[in-house]
């Protein structure tokens, strides 16, 4: 199959912004008119090359005025994580100009921080040689760094690298604080700012600031992947990453990305707009939160939120609902085309949030994680279907295999069909016929053998087998321990050792303990 043969779905409900955004018609339509009519090299001095190198300048131009920029440097970059090594590289050589008995020791990142930053600070340091120690400046349970420590140990730090809106729950850095509590132990500490999430949802005047990098990507507001740029202070050190060429004045060689540059021209004329009306303001994207937080909150009655909103961006919604893991809630998302995430969508495979983790949220809360997140362009009306979703997820989770099971145990009564019952990563399976009031157990953890006994004894339910599906020592311990307080001791010579009973004509496959 080839890309062009993938349709888009009219019926999806994409709700995971954080990650990654569509590309707004406009901004396609000034990409491919780039690629179409400006398809100059921009260092080329004919006219076709100087229409592209009207392009890139006049964009220049725009990411100043939208970020707060009048000094400094504004290179075009393929994104944040190319922004981010070149941040990283040139703090620490420049901290290794230092005689080595008097280099920095330190090399300090937010706890909450994209992999990008820890990881981009970890290879360098090694590479180049510095060799200092990486630390972690720890969050409290609102996701907010810790000046104190930050205090502490600012004097000793190469670098600091912090973040302005956290990409998993939205967290908003207060940047003032912050950069007092930084310049007043060390006013000449190179420091990083990773603004990715703040863009379209913050105000950013960086002139105003000490931030010494401040590194931005295309694809988290409506632009292609592949594009970014990144804002660094006139005091700040500079090595370029990539040489050879001598584009962006010798700072980022390499034939300038001119689509992508083109498709900023386009976002940032949308943004400087105040007229147009793409982008919903901060009260509009604040209704659609609090519609969301009901919808939620109605479907799913045990959620807990993982992040304090009113220090959070409107656009994300971080939350777990008790006993049921971020998988299955994906799942059912996904089948009634909502799309979001879970943990962190750069590393889809990790099934618990090193954020959440940090800012010493429970485990189960971590491991149950999902993260909501739309954009400034997202319409109330996908906000209202998104609702109504919502709640179908939910009762589809009610009503499948998938029940919620919780420790709230109000609903047991109503249990009916195929009900999935959790403990951690382990799921047991009931299979309640309501109406002739019987009950099979499947895989019951002994964690979860007083829960079952309730509803077998207070739903009066006979018991027609308790079996394993799988060899496991611990379950068959745990039958073994059911069967006797399950089934009516008159009837437990009904049942063979592995909890099926003798009578059954079709036993399917399954391996005994
Ligand atoms: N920083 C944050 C906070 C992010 O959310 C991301 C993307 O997930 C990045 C950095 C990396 O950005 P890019 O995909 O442009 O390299």
């Amino acid at each position: 199959m080839k890309p062009i043969d993938i349709q888009t779905n009219a019926n999806e409900l994409y709700l995971d912004c954080n990650a990654t955004t569509p590309v707004l018609p406009e901004i396609i339509e000034a990409v491919s008119h780039t690629m179409e009519t400006v398809f100059g090299n921009p260092s080329s001095s004919h006219i076709t090359g100087l229409k592209a190198r009207y392009i890139l300048d006049t964009t220049r131009q725009l990411a100043r005025k939208t970020v707060g920029l009048t000094s400094g440097r504004l290179i075009f970059t393929s994104g944040a994580t190319e922004g981010i090594q070149t941040a990283v590289v040139s703090a620490i050589y420049a901290a290794m100009q230092a005689e080595p008995g008097n280099r920095k020791t330190l090399l300090l990142y937010g706890a909450t921080e994209h992999k990008a930053v820890p990881q981009a600070l970890e290879h360098w340091n090694k590479l180049l040689g510095l060799n200092a120690q990486l630390v972690a400046i720890p969050v409290n349970r609102q996701g907010v760094l810790d000046t104190q420590f930050i205090a502490q140990h600012a004097k000793d730090a190469a670098m600091i690298c912090t973040m302005a809106v956290n990409n998993e729950t939205g967290v908003v850095q207060d940047l003032e604080q912050l950069e007092k509590v930084i310049r007043q132990h060390n006013p000449n500490v190179p420091w990083m700012v990773d603004c990715v999430q703040a863009l379209g949802k913050k105000a950013l005047n960086l002139d105003a600031t000490t931030i010494d990098y401040a590194p931005f990507s295309g694809h988290k507001l409506y632009g292609p992947k592949g594009i970014g740029f990144m804002a660094v202070r006139d005091a700040a050190p500079y090595t370029p990453l990539i040489i050879g060429g001598g584009q962006e004045s010798g700072q980022r060689s390499g034939t300038e990305n001119l689509p992508g540059i083109a498709a900023l021209n386009a976002l940032f004329e949308l943004m400087q707009d105040e007229s147009n009306n793409r982008f919903q303001n901060d009260d509009t994207l604040q209704s659609y939160r609090n519609q969301l937080v009901d919808a939620l909150s109605t479907a799913f009655p045990s959620i807990v939120f993982n992040h304090d909103l009113d220090i959070s961006v409107p656009t994300t919604l971080n939350f777990s609902v008790e006993g049921v893991a971020s998988r299955d809630i994906m799942d059912v998302f996904d089948a009634c085309q909502i799309r979001v995430s879970s943990g962190s969508a750069c590393s889809s495979k990790v099934t618990k949030s090193f954020v959440l983790d940090a800012m010493g949220l429970e485990e189960w809360r971590s491991g149950s994680a999902i993260r909501l997140s739309f954009g400034p362009a997202t319409q109330q009306e996908e906000i209202n279907e998104a609702c109504v979703r919502i709640q179908q997820a939910a009762d589809a989770l009610r009503n499948s295999c998938l029940i919620v099971a919780d420790t709230n145990n109000d609903n047991d009564a109503q249990l009916d069909g195929v009900v999935q019952l959790k403990y951690d990563d382990h799921c047991c399976y009931l299979i309640i016929d309501r109406e002739a009031r019987e009950i099979a157990v499947v895989d019951p953890h002994p964690a979860l053998a007083g829960r079952i006994e309730n509803i077998v004894s207070c739903q009066h339910y006979r018991v027609k087998a308790v079996v394993c599906s799988a060899a496991d020592s611990v379950m068959s311990q745990s039958i073994e321990l059911l069967l006797p307080i399950l089934i009516p001791s008159q009837s437990i010579d009904e049942y063979d050792v592995f909890g099926w009973p003798k009578t059954a004509t079709g036993v399917c496959d399954v391996a005994p303990v």
